[in-house]
């Protein structure tokens, strides 16, 4: 199966500890890259997973909490020294555009690829913001302090397997090959009429994966992820902690769970931590009571789809 992986970089929250990094993920679909947010230290982190610089164009942030978007000006000054000349795409809420350009201008002198902007939409809705060969990238509506939304990353199902053997036995061109993967039939010489199914294997389904974070619990987005193989949700807070979850805008572990048990989601993974814990095992145990399939996220997992 081509890859699908998800790379952890931080899973702290606001307040620095020398335990978390704050908020960032990097996607590989396909040896391709794709970021989730990027708190300060990302692009160390890139470097210390061996990520590679040169595959990453595009960057999607949650939004415009520091703790989220503060390592973009040190990552874009050193794709800048690298002598990167292939764009950049960030999608992020307004007015990030209006904000980085007298930065990146300043800071990151002639930058010698562009930077594109891509202003995330405000209505809590689910909307389609990317698309390529390989995958969909949805938003996620999300309840913060100010306009956050997560993403849904949808594979797209590749395509199906040849049957070498039918291939052989009809004497079917190669140049017809793709033609079947596609969905055609083949009729032979004799008038026979062979259907695609029967030239080829299924392909593996679309794998998913959701981010949801920063937000307060929205139970309604359980149809939205329905069934997605991985989701990653905030649990900023314990139970106890509820209170503070509830004024900050904020998740429980508790709440990460429910929303992946109604969603039927395959695994959870929580995060965005809050420093107060020096153990996260008490969120691990509490999401697990309601959810099973729960594990703590920590840098450097990674996490196979
Ligand atoms: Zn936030």
């Amino acid at each position: 199966m081509e890859k699908f992986e998800v790379h952890i970089l931080g899973c702290g929250s606001a307040l620095p500890t020398l335990r978390h990094n704050p908020s960032a993920q990097v996607i590989n679909l396909r040896e391709k890259l794709f970021m989730i947010d990027c708190g300060e230290g990302t692009q160390l982190s890139m470097r210390r997973n061996h990520l590679k610089f040169s595959k990453l164009s595009h960057i999607f942030l949650s939004h415009l909490h520091g703790d989220h978007v503060l390592g973009l000006v040190p990552l874009i000054s050193t794709l800048s020294l690298l002598g990167r000349t292939q764009p950049l795409h960030i999608y992020a809420h307004a007015p990030f555009e209006e904000l980085m350009k007298p930065w990146i201008d300043f800071f990151c002198h002639s930058v010698p690829f562009s930077v594109e902007f891509h202003t995330l939409p405000k209505d809590n809705a689910l909307h389609l913001i990317f698309e390529d060969r390989s995958v969909e990238v949805h938003t996620i509506p999300l309840s913060h302090r100010m306009a956050s939304c997560g993403f849904l990353f949808r594979e797209k199902a590749p395509l199906p397997h040849i049957r070498r053997d039918m291939i052989d036995f009809l004497h079917i061109p190669v140049y017809e090959i793709n033609r079947i993967k596609q969905g055609e039939g083949w009729t032979t010489e004799e008038g026979e009429f062979y259907p695609h199914e029967r030239l080829t294997y299924p392909a593996e389904r679309g794998r998913s994966y959701a981010y949801c974070s920063d937000t307060s619990f929205c139970p309604l987005n359980a149809p939205l992820l329905s069934g997605v193989d991985v989701l990653y949700h905030e649990a900023t807070f314990s139970k106890a902690d509820g209170p503070r979850a509830a004024q900050t805008c904020h998740s429980t572990a508790e709440q990460a769970a429910t929303l992946a048990k109604n969603a039927a989601v395959g695994r959870l993974v929580i995060g965005h931590y809050s420093s107060r814990y020096e153990d996260e095992t008490l969120l691990l145990n509490e999401a697990s009571e309601v959810f099973p399939h729960t594990e703590l996220a920590s840098e450097g997992m990674v996490i196979q789809l």
